[in-house]
């Protein structure tokens, strides 16, 4: 009886642990999330995920907002543009090198509705593959009549043609501002840029925005920075929270409230052929991206006059 006692009291006081306050606060998010339905945007928004730098969280994100997005009920598309094809990878869609790709659509005017897959993700969630083919079209593009208008037009037509219309339009970038980035930003309403939460992360970035820039001027007047993401936070480092405060100092109206934390699910997901929010739905990962999906549409598309609050340019 005694002993039976005391195990009551253990159990009890390990509500103090941190694992304890850990579960607490995962059940407190998960509810959070579960009381309350996304809002559907009335028109579709295409959303270029771009950064120049290399493995800062591009696809990580586009990946998991996208499936995020598709879990609550929106219909989703992610047009991979990558050569390296990871987005197709982590959502499980065919890409090998005689699949048909967003390539034929760019390059040989193949409509973009013959190389959409669905991913067996979620059920409201597809995808155009990238794959291998997409490495020369930098070049082949250079030659090709309105080269820079070349995805945005086929997605224009597909989006027109369809009864049901996409809600959400995602555009995974390679990593770098060429022929194929400027298609995306060509294509989109909306830049979301990822921000490694590191040393050297907001170099680069008035580059990034310059080409936003002149684009909007040039070639795209409804192109506007709507989003900055803080992804592979570390919060025991004075430098991941230095990082951040930073951007959030410079992007105000941009940067989501939600931090993506490093996690090691959300890196292992995809070689699983999945996003994390299905992978391990209750990981902190998964938590903190449909945490930044659910402000995503929550905020809606902002209006576009108070851009210059950006301090690039004018
Ligand atoms: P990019 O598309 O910008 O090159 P990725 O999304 O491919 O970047 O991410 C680069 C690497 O970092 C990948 O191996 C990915 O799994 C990993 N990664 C991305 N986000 C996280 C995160 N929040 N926690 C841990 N690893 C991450
Ligand atoms: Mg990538």
């Amino acid at each position: 009886m005694a002993s039976r006692r005391t195990t009551i009291t253990d159990t009890s006081s390990s509500f103090d642990t941190p694992l304890a306050h850990e579960l607490a606060e995962i059940r407190r998010r998960k509810q959070a999330l579960a009381s309350s339905s996304l809002p559907l945007p009335s028109k579709t928004r295409i959303i270029t995920v771009s950064n120049q730098k290399g493995g800062v969280g591009k696809t990580t994100t586009t990946v998991n907002l996208a499936a995020a997005l598709a879990r609550s009920g929106a219909k989703v598309l992610v047009i991979d543009l990558d050569p390296q094809g990871n987005a197709s990878t982590a959502l499980s869609v065919e890409h090998r090198a005689d699949v048909q790709s967003v390539y034929d659509v760019i390059v040989s005017d193949e409509e973009l509705g013959d190389v959409v897959q669905k991913s067996p993700e979620f059920d409201r969630l597809y995808c155009v593959p990238a794959n291998i083919h997409l490495a020369g079209a930098e070049i082949e593009l250079v030659s090709l009549v309105a080269r820079e208008q070349r995805l945005g037009r086929a997605l224009r037509r597909y989006l027109d043609s369809l009864d049901e219309p996409f809600h959400y339009v995602f555009i995974d970038c390679p990593p770098s501002l060429g022929l194929l980035t400027i298609n995306a930003f060509v294509a989109a309403t909306e830049v979301l840029i990822p921000i490694q939460c590191e040393y050297y992360a907001l170099e680069g970035l008035s580059q990034l925005l310059q080409n936003i820039q002149l684009i909007e001027r040039h070639l795209n007047p409804d192109l506007q920075v709507s989003t900055i993401l803080l992804t592979m936070y570390d919060s025991r480092t004075n430098l991941a929270n230095q990082v951040a405060q930073d951007v959030r100092d410079h992007f105000p109206r941009e940067t989501l409230d939600t931090i993506i934390p490093r996690s090691v699910r959300v890196s292992e997901a995809p070689s699983y052929g999945q996003s994390v929010i299905s992978y391990d739905p209750n990981s902190s990962g998964s938590l903190s991206y449909l945490e930044a999906a659910a402000e995503m549409a929550r905020r809606g598309v902002m209006p576009k006059k108070s851009e210059s609050t950006n301090g690039e340019g004018e």
